[in-house]
């Protein structure tokens, strides 16, 4: 921390929605003392508009000197050849492990969903080379089509990321008292991607055996598994592509994307931020659920040990959603700011 004893973090308020939760979530954490020291920044969209590109060369620096950051979803300018956003700063800043927890708050369909899924974050079909091969056996009737008539995407993951991940989720579950990490794959399918996986994350699992179990499910059984019953996962990591596409389902389970958030991790920096998009319907509009940001600061709030105040945050959102405040995504009627100043008075 700096001499104010506060700690210094990069704010990127992001596109579309951004700025509207954004606003939600600082004035509750300014309710709660939080002690962050802002330095606000733009990407995406905004940073194209405010500095010229997509990802600008102060919120990178801001980023690596706070080793800190909240961000709102950003969208990547299309046309123009820019690379996703997120994606570059995950790589840029080696943030390998993508914590996103999904617990019940309201309850719905399902009454306690409580699963943490660990995604990793760098590798995978993220960092895949893609490109076109000339398609074979054709009458050259249709020229540049057949030039791109195979699409070819090469993921790839090594031993030691395999490791790293794998780790992260013991450790996470060690430090957050979780009895199961479970290992899910496409072994049958992607066998050596599988293989390399698997062999990597038992023998890291070996090392916490009587302290945390591990299991292993392929993916698409897994998919089906957490419809029919979630409690039966505790911590869940996996690869890249297939971590994206089961924490957007988990947030099903738990009441759609406005509930869930993520923390991107690495050795040196760490992002906080919702797992959804910048919901351009809603942008603008005054609608947008800011809990997703909200619980995202909440991680924030623990990864520097606010744990009273991340609980406090934590409890006044339970408190909140039973009251019945709830923005339209969840059947409610609540702004995005009258739902902020009814977490703030509960704090
Ligand atoms: P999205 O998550 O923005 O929206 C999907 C659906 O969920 C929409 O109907 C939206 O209205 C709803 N939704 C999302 N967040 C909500 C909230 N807080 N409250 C209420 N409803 C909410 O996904 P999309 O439409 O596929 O993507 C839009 C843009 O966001 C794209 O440019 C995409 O690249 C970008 N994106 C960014 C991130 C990120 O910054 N981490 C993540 C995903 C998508």
């Amino acid at each position: 921390s700096n001499v104010t004893g506060k700690i210094p973090a990069t704010l990127i308020p992001g596109d579309g929605i951004g700025p509207e939760i954004t606003a939600a979530t600082t004035h509750v954490l300014d309710k709660l003392g939080a002690p962050f020291a802002w330095d606000v920044q733009q990407a995406g969209m905004a940073g194209l508009k405010a500095e010229g590109a997509p990802v600008p060369d102060s919120t990178m620096a801001s980023i690596k000197r706070t080793g800190l950051a909240l961000k709102g979803p950003l969208t990547t300018p299309s046309g123009g050849g820019f690379r996703s956003v997120n994606v570059t700063l995950r790589q840029a800043f080696d943030l390998y492990a993508n914590v996103r927890p999904a617990r019940t708050l309201v309850p719905g369909r399902y009454e306690e969903v409580d699963i943490v899924l660990i995604r990793e974050n760098v590798e995978g079909f993220y960092a895949a080379r893609e490109y076109f091969l000339p398609q074979g056996g054709g009458d050259g009737a249709h020229g540049a089509a057949e030039a791109e008539g195979m699409a070819v995407t090469a993921g790839y993951v090594t031993r030691a990321e395999c490791r790293r991940i794998v780790r992260h989720a013991f450790e996470y579950a060690l430090a957050h008292g979780r009895k199961k990490v479970t290992l899910v794959h496409k072994a049958n399918i992607l066998k050596l991607m599988g293989k390399v996986f698997l062999e990597e994350g038992h023998k890291v699992a070996a090392d916490y055996a009587g302290r945390v179990a591990c299991d292993e499910r392929i993916v698409d059984a897994c998919a089906m598994q957490l419809c029919l019953d979630p409690s039966q996962f505790d911590v869940i990591v996996t690869t890249n592509l297939f971590g994206d596409i089961l924490s957007d389902q988990i947030s099903g389970l738990i009441g759609g994307l406005g509930m869930a958030p993520g923390a991107n991790i690495g050795e040196k920096q760490a992002i906080f931020e919702a797992v959804h998009g910048s919901a351009p319907d809603l942008a603008g509009r005054g609608v947008a659920n800011p809990v997703a940001l909200m619980l995202a600061a909440g991680l924030m709030l623990d990864h520097v040990g606010e744990h009273a105040r991340a609980n406090s945050l934590r409890q006044a959102l339970d408190s909140t959603l039973k009251a019945g405040v709830k923005t339209p995504d969840l059947g409610g009627t609540a702004t995005t700011e009258a739902f902020a100043k009814a977490v703030a008075e509960r704090l």
